[in-house]
Protein backbone atom coordinates (compact mmCIF):
# COMPACT_ATOMS: atom_id res chain seq x y z
CA UNK A 1 0.00 0.00 0.00
CA UNK A 2 1.17 3.26 -0.91
CA UNK A 3 2.18 5.91 1.96
CA UNK A 4 0.06 8.54 2.78
CA UNK A 5 1.27 11.67 2.83
CA UNK A 6 0.08 14.85 4.77
CA UNK A 7 1.48 18.71 3.55
CA UNK A 8 0.80 20.74 6.74
CA UNK A 9 2.42 23.94 6.43
CA UNK A 10 5.76 23.27 5.03
CA UNK A 11 5.98 20.10 6.83
CA UNK A 12 5.05 16.56 5.12
CA UNK A 13 4.48 13.82 7.43
CA UNK A 14 5.26 10.19 5.86
CA UNK A 15 3.38 7.59 7.30
CA UNK A 16 5.77 4.95 6.34
CA UNK A 17 4.78 1.13 7.39
CA UNK A 18 5.88 -0.72 10.24
CA UNK A 19 6.08 1.46 12.83
CA UNK A 20 8.52 4.36 11.09
CA UNK A 21 7.36 7.46 10.58
CA UNK A 22 9.83 10.24 8.50
CA UNK A 23 9.05 13.81 8.74
CA UNK A 24 10.41 16.16 6.33
CA UNK A 25 11.50 19.49 7.53
CA UNK A 26 10.85 22.24 5.00
CA UNK A 27 13.94 24.01 6.19
CA UNK A 28 15.23 25.32 3.08
CA UNK A 29 17.64 28.77 2.58
CA UNK A 30 15.86 32.05 1.23
CA UNK A 31 17.76 31.35 -2.03
CA UNK A 32 16.56 27.75 -2.41
CA UNK A 33 15.55 28.60 -5.71
CA UNK A 34 19.01 29.07 -6.88
CA UNK A 35 19.82 25.34 -7.64
CA UNK A 36 15.82 25.03 -9.37
CA UNK A 37 16.16 25.93 -13.09
CA UNK A 38 13.15 24.94 -14.79
CA UNK A 39 12.64 21.33 -15.15
CA UNK A 40 16.58 21.17 -14.20
CA UNK A 41 19.15 21.32 -11.38
CA UNK A 42 22.31 23.25 -11.38
CA UNK A 43 24.93 23.37 -8.74
CA UNK A 44 26.04 25.82 -6.08
CA UNK A 45 29.10 27.27 -7.88
CA UNK A 46 29.70 26.12 -10.93
CA UNK A 47 27.04 26.59 -14.30
CA UNK A 48 27.78 22.67 -14.87
CA UNK A 49 27.23 21.58 -18.77
CA UNK A 50 27.62 17.79 -18.96
CA UNK A 51 29.92 16.72 -21.55
CA UNK A 52 28.77 16.19 -24.96
CA UNK A 53 29.66 13.39 -27.13
CA UNK A 54 32.57 15.03 -28.54
CA UNK A 55 34.58 15.38 -25.10
CA UNK A 56 33.59 11.34 -24.73
CA UNK A 57 34.98 10.36 -27.71
CA UNK A 58 38.11 12.35 -27.57
CA UNK A 59 38.53 10.91 -23.62
CA UNK A 60 38.24 7.34 -24.64
CA UNK A 61 40.23 7.73 -27.88
CA UNK A 62 43.28 9.08 -26.12
CA UNK A 63 42.94 6.38 -23.65
CA UNK A 64 43.18 3.76 -25.91
CA UNK A 65 45.93 5.08 -27.87
CA UNK A 66 47.68 5.91 -24.49
CA UNK A 67 46.90 2.12 -23.22
CA UNK A 68 44.83 3.37 -20.27
CA UNK A 69 43.43 2.23 -17.62
CA UNK A 70 46.44 0.39 -16.72
CA UNK A 71 46.15 -2.65 -14.84
CA UNK A 72 46.23 -2.39 -11.29
CA UNK A 73 49.53 -3.94 -9.53
CA UNK A 74 46.70 -4.91 -6.67
CA UNK A 75 43.72 -6.71 -5.86
CA UNK A 76 41.31 -4.13 -4.20
CA UNK A 77 41.35 -5.98 -0.81
CA UNK A 78 38.18 -8.21 0.81
CA UNK A 79 37.53 -9.62 3.55
CA UNK A 80 34.99 -11.61 4.60
CA UNK A 81 32.15 -9.72 6.45
CA UNK A 82 31.57 -10.32 10.19
CA UNK A 83 28.22 -11.36 10.02
CA UNK A 84 27.41 -12.42 13.89
CA UNK A 85 28.64 -9.02 14.58
CA UNK A 86 26.36 -6.73 11.75
CA UNK A 87 23.18 -9.10 12.67
CA UNK A 88 23.38 -8.68 16.62
CA UNK A 89 24.70 -5.06 16.29
CA UNK A 90 21.42 -4.29 13.84
CA UNK A 91 18.66 -5.13 16.75
CA UNK A 92 20.30 -3.74 19.44
CA UNK A 93 18.39 -0.82 19.54
CA UNK A 94 19.98 2.17 21.66
CA UNK A 95 22.81 -0.15 22.35
CA UNK A 96 23.72 -0.19 18.77
CA UNK A 97 27.48 0.36 18.23
CA UNK A 98 27.99 2.87 15.64
CA UNK A 99 29.41 1.27 12.73
CA UNK A 100 30.81 1.45 8.77
CA UNK A 101 30.73 -1.22 6.27
CA UNK A 102 32.14 -0.66 3.12
CA UNK A 103 29.94 -3.00 0.88
CA UNK A 104 31.91 -1.38 -2.52
CA UNK A 105 32.17 1.09 -4.70
CA UNK A 106 29.52 4.06 -2.84
CA UNK A 107 27.80 1.01 -1.45
CA UNK A 108 27.89 1.17 2.51
CA UNK A 109 26.13 0.24 5.65
CA UNK A 110 25.86 2.69 8.21
CA UNK A 111 24.43 1.28 11.71
CA UNK A 112 23.69 4.26 14.42
CA UNK A 113 21.02 5.18 16.51
CA UNK A 114 19.22 2.21 16.22
CA UNK A 115 18.90 2.40 12.79
CA UNK A 116 20.33 0.26 9.24
CA UNK A 117 20.94 2.62 6.70
CA UNK A 118 22.27 1.61 3.39
CA UNK A 119 23.91 4.03 1.41
CA UNK A 120 23.43 4.04 -3.30
CA UNK A 121 23.14 0.24 -3.00
CA UNK A 122 24.68 -1.48 -5.69
CA UNK A 123 24.99 -5.43 -5.80
CA UNK A 124 24.83 -5.97 -9.20
CA UNK A 125 27.23 -7.26 -11.70
CA UNK A 126 27.64 -4.78 -13.65
CA UNK A 127 27.05 -0.44 -13.53
CA UNK A 128 24.89 0.63 -16.61
CA UNK A 129 21.81 0.09 -18.54
CA UNK A 130 24.14 -1.29 -21.50
CA UNK A 131 24.68 -4.71 -19.38
CA UNK A 132 27.09 -5.79 -22.39
CA UNK A 133 29.46 -3.35 -22.59
CA UNK A 134 28.93 -1.68 -18.74
CA UNK A 135 31.96 -2.12 -16.27
CA UNK A 136 31.93 -5.42 -14.86
CA UNK A 137 32.51 -5.22 -10.67
CA UNK A 138 35.94 -6.61 -9.94
CA UNK A 139 34.96 -8.19 -6.56
CA UNK A 140 31.87 -9.44 -5.49
CA UNK A 141 30.10 -7.15 -2.85
CA UNK A 142 31.25 -6.94 0.56
CA UNK A 143 27.60 -8.02 1.86
CA UNK A 144 25.70 -10.08 -0.29
CA UNK A 145 21.83 -8.99 -0.31
CA UNK A 146 20.61 -12.00 1.69
CA UNK A 147 23.58 -11.80 4.48
CA UNK A 148 21.89 -7.87 4.78
CA UNK A 149 20.63 -7.05 8.62
CA UNK A 150 16.79 -5.89 7.91
CA UNK A 151 17.44 -2.04 6.15
CA UNK A 152 15.43 0.95 7.52
CA UNK A 153 16.51 3.31 5.46
CA UNK A 154 18.18 3.52 1.69
CA UNK A 155 19.63 6.72 1.12
CA UNK A 156 20.66 7.31 -2.76
CA UNK A 157 22.61 10.49 -3.83
CA UNK A 158 22.05 10.51 -7.28
CA UNK A 159 20.47 8.84 -10.28
CA UNK A 160 23.75 8.07 -12.27
CA UNK A 161 24.19 3.57 -12.68
CA UNK A 162 26.75 3.04 -10.39
CA UNK A 163 25.01 4.78 -7.49
CA UNK A 164 21.33 3.90 -8.35
CA UNK A 165 20.85 0.26 -9.45
CA UNK A 166 17.28 -0.69 -10.50
CA UNK A 167 17.88 -4.48 -9.86
CA UNK A 168 19.29 -3.45 -6.26
CA UNK A 169 16.17 -1.43 -5.17
CA UNK A 170 13.62 -3.38 -6.13
CA UNK A 171 15.35 -6.25 -4.05
CA UNK A 172 15.61 -4.28 -1.05
CA UNK A 173 12.16 -3.20 -1.65
CA UNK A 174 10.94 -6.98 -1.40
CA UNK A 175 13.27 -7.24 1.98
CA UNK A 176 11.67 -10.05 4.50
CA UNK A 177 9.38 -7.61 7.11
CA UNK A 178 8.48 -4.70 4.68
CA UNK A 179 10.75 -2.47 2.73
CA UNK A 180 13.08 0.53 3.74
CA UNK A 181 12.55 3.82 3.30
CA UNK A 182 13.87 5.09 0.25
CA UNK A 183 15.32 8.44 0.65
CA UNK A 184 16.15 10.29 -2.25
CA UNK A 185 16.88 13.50 -4.15
CA UNK A 186 14.12 15.50 -5.51
CA UNK A 187 12.92 13.70 -9.19
CA UNK A 188 14.07 10.13 -7.78
CA UNK A 189 10.54 9.39 -6.52
CA UNK A 190 8.95 9.01 -9.62
CA UNK A 191 11.40 6.98 -10.66
CA UNK A 192 10.90 4.30 -7.84
CA UNK A 193 7.39 4.47 -8.19
CA UNK A 194 8.12 3.54 -11.81
CA UNK A 195 10.05 1.03 -10.49
CA UNK A 196 6.82 -0.59 -8.39
CA UNK A 197 8.86 1.58 -5.29
CA UNK A 198 6.55 3.53 -3.17
CA UNK A 199 7.83 3.86 0.19
CA UNK A 200 10.19 6.80 -0.73
CA UNK A 201 10.49 10.48 0.56
CA UNK A 202 12.13 12.75 -1.41
CA UNK A 203 14.28 15.53 -0.56
CA UNK A 204 15.72 18.91 -1.92
CA UNK A 205 19.06 20.12 -0.53
CA UNK A 206 18.93 20.99 3.32
CA UNK A 207 15.52 18.93 3.74
CA UNK A 208 15.38 15.87 5.67
CA UNK A 209 13.63 12.64 7.06
CA UNK A 210 13.72 10.97 9.76
CA UNK A 211 13.94 7.15 10.70
CA UNK A 212 13.80 6.44 14.28
CA UNK A 213 16.06 8.76 16.21
CA UNK A 214 17.83 9.26 13.25
CA UNK A 215 17.77 12.44 11.15
CA UNK A 216 19.11 12.34 7.69
CA UNK A 217 19.88 15.73 5.50
CA UNK A 218 20.06 16.17 2.20
CA UNK A 219 23.43 18.57 1.33
CA UNK A 220 24.38 20.03 -1.47
CA UNK A 221 27.08 18.71 -3.78
CA UNK A 222 28.69 19.69 -6.79
CA UNK A 223 27.76 16.90 -9.37
CA UNK A 224 25.28 16.30 -12.03
CA UNK A 225 22.10 13.54 -12.98
CA UNK A 226 21.03 11.54 -16.01
CA UNK A 227 20.28 8.18 -16.88
CA UNK A 228 20.08 8.63 -20.87
CA UNK A 229 21.59 11.87 -22.85
CA UNK A 230 17.68 12.87 -22.78
CA UNK A 231 17.34 13.82 -19.14
CA UNK A 232 20.52 15.54 -17.99
CA UNK A 233 20.43 17.35 -14.54
CA UNK A 234 16.48 16.86 -14.18
CA UNK A 235 16.49 15.44 -10.99
CA UNK A 236 18.42 16.49 -7.81
CA UNK A 237 21.69 15.21 -6.65
CA UNK A 238 23.61 15.71 -3.43
CA UNK A 239 25.22 14.33 0.08
CA UNK A 240 23.48 12.92 3.01
CA UNK A 241 24.50 13.99 6.94
CA UNK A 242 23.17 11.69 9.35
CA UNK A 243 22.80 12.14 12.43
CA UNK A 244 22.21 10.19 15.22
CA UNK A 245 22.32 10.81 19.06
CA UNK A 246 25.30 9.09 19.30
CA UNK A 247 27.05 9.01 15.84
CA UNK A 248 27.23 11.98 12.80
CA UNK A 249 28.23 10.84 9.98
CA UNK A 250 28.25 12.57 5.90
CA UNK A 251 28.08 10.55 3.12
CA UNK A 252 29.19 12.53 0.24
CA UNK A 253 27.99 10.66 -2.71
CA UNK A 254 29.44 11.54 -6.25
CA UNK A 255 31.00 14.66 -6.54
CA UNK A 256 33.70 17.86 -7.39
CA UNK A 257 35.56 19.77 -5.45
CA UNK A 258 33.44 22.74 -3.86
CA UNK A 259 32.60 25.51 -1.42
CA UNK A 260 29.45 23.35 -0.58
CA UNK A 261 31.74 21.54 1.86
CA UNK A 262 32.67 24.67 3.84
CA UNK A 263 29.27 25.49 4.15
CA UNK A 264 27.84 21.92 5.19
CA UNK A 265 30.49 22.37 8.23
CA UNK A 266 29.30 26.21 8.52
CA UNK A 267 25.33 24.84 8.21
CA UNK A 268 26.42 22.21 11.03
CA UNK A 269 28.56 23.38 13.34
CA UNK A 270 26.24 24.22 16.37
CA UNK A 271 25.20 20.55 15.58
CA UNK A 272 28.62 18.66 15.86
CA UNK A 273 29.66 20.87 19.16
CA UNK A 274 32.49 23.16 19.75
CA UNK A 275 35.46 22.29 17.82
CA UNK A 276 34.30 18.78 15.99
CA UNK A 277 32.68 17.79 12.75
CA UNK A 278 31.37 14.44 11.64
CA UNK A 279 32.49 11.42 13.26
CA UNK A 280 32.91 9.66 9.93
CA UNK A 281 33.15 11.18 6.24
CA UNK A 282 32.60 8.82 3.71
CA UNK A 283 34.02 10.48 0.49
CA UNK A 284 34.44 9.27 -3.25
CA UNK A 285 38.17 8.81 -3.95
CA UNK A 286 38.47 7.21 -7.57
CA UNK A 287 37.19 8.17 -10.66
CA UNK A 288 39.20 10.95 -11.57
CA UNK A 289 41.46 10.87 -14.87
CA UNK A 290 41.57 12.53 -17.10
CA UNK A 291 40.84 15.77 -15.48
CA UNK A 292 40.09 17.91 -18.00
CA UNK A 293 37.13 15.50 -18.21
CA UNK A 294 36.60 14.61 -14.91
CA UNK A 295 37.43 17.47 -12.67
CA UNK A 296 33.87 19.21 -12.76
CA UNK A 297 32.29 16.15 -11.70
CA UNK A 298 34.72 13.76 -9.87
CA UNK A 299 37.78 15.02 -6.64
CA UNK A 300 41.30 13.00 -7.05
CA UNK A 301 42.24 12.11 -3.36
CA UNK A 302 44.14 15.46 -2.97
CA UNK A 303 40.72 17.30 -3.46
CA UNK A 304 38.88 14.81 -1.39
CA UNK A 305 41.41 15.49 1.12
CA UNK A 306 40.56 19.43 1.11
CA UNK A 307 36.88 17.79 1.42
CA UNK A 308 38.04 16.21 4.97
CA UNK A 309 39.38 19.60 6.02
CA UNK A 310 36.29 21.92 5.09
CA UNK A 311 34.26 19.48 6.94
CA UNK A 312 36.42 19.41 9.87
CA UNK A 313 35.57 15.47 10.21
CA UNK A 314 36.79 13.42 12.73
CA UNK A 315 37.92 10.47 10.47
CA UNK A 316 37.23 10.30 6.79
CA UNK A 317 36.94 6.56 4.55
CA UNK A 318 37.95 6.86 0.92
CA UNK A 319 34.98 5.40 -0.66
CA UNK A 320 33.75 5.05 -4.85
CA UNK A 321 37.34 3.14 -5.69
CA UNK A 322 38.22 -0.24 -6.24
CA UNK A 323 35.08 -1.97 -7.46
CA UNK A 324 34.13 -0.41 -10.88
CA UNK A 325 37.02 0.53 -13.51
CA UNK A 326 35.22 3.60 -15.04
CA UNK A 327 37.89 5.73 -15.69
CA UNK A 328 41.90 6.16 -17.08
CA UNK A 329 43.44 5.78 -13.38
CA UNK A 330 44.38 2.18 -12.33
CA UNK A 331 41.99 0.64 -9.75
CA UNK A 332 44.38 0.16 -7.17
CA UNK A 333 45.67 4.06 -7.61
CA UNK A 334 43.64 6.26 -5.26
CA UNK A 335 44.59 4.51 -2.07
CA UNK A 336 47.95 5.29 -2.98
CA UNK A 337 47.64 8.51 -4.12
CA UNK A 338 45.27 9.06 -0.72
CA UNK A 339 48.14 8.11 1.60
CA UNK A 340 50.14 11.18 -0.22
CA UNK A 341 48.16 14.06 -0.24
CA UNK A 342 47.11 13.16 3.74
CA UNK A 343 50.88 13.38 4.40
CA UNK A 344 51.31 16.20 2.38
CA UNK A 345 48.64 17.66 4.04
CA UNK A 346 49.98 16.81 7.20
CA UNK A 347 47.20 14.61 8.60
CA UNK A 348 47.33 11.77 11.09
CA UNK A 349 48.11 8.25 9.93
CA UNK A 350 44.65 7.66 10.94
CA UNK A 351 42.16 10.59 9.97
CA UNK A 352 41.80 9.36 6.38
CA UNK A 353 42.10 5.95 5.32
CA UNK A 354 40.42 3.56 2.92
CA UNK A 355 39.10 0.22 4.07
CA UNK A 356 38.99 -3.56 2.51
CA UNK A 357 35.69 -4.66 1.13
CA UNK A 358 33.66 -6.25 3.63
CA UNK A 359 35.26 -4.97 6.47
CA UNK A 360 33.65 -2.58 9.40
CA UNK A 361 34.94 -0.06 11.56
CA UNK A 362 33.39 0.52 14.88
CA UNK A 363 32.88 3.87 16.49
CA UNK A 364 32.86 5.34 20.03
CA UNK A 365 29.49 6.83 20.31
CA UNK A 366 30.02 9.99 20.61
CA UNK A 367 29.25 11.62 24.39
CA UNK A 368 26.45 13.77 25.26
ZN1 LIG B 1 27.60 10.38 -10.69
ZN1 LIG C 1 29.89 7.54 -9.27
Amino acid sequence: MPPALFRLAGIAVLAAGAGTMAVIAGDAPADAAAHHRGHRFQNNYVEFEPKGIGALLKWRIDAERAGLPKPPQQETPRVAADLAFLHANAVAGAAMVPSVTWIGHASTLIQAGGSNVLTDPVFSERASPFGFVAPKRRLPPGLALAELPHIDAVVVSHNHYDHLDAASVKALAAQAGGPPLFIVPLGVKAWLADSGIGHAVELDWWQSARIGAVEIVLTPVQHWSGRSLGDRMETLWGGYAIFAPDFQAFFAGDTAYSKDFADIHARFAARHGAGRGFDVALLPIGAYEPRWFMSSQHVDPAEAVQIHRDLGAERSIGIHWGTFQLTDESLDEPPQALARAALQAGLGDDAFTVMAIGATRRFAPRPP
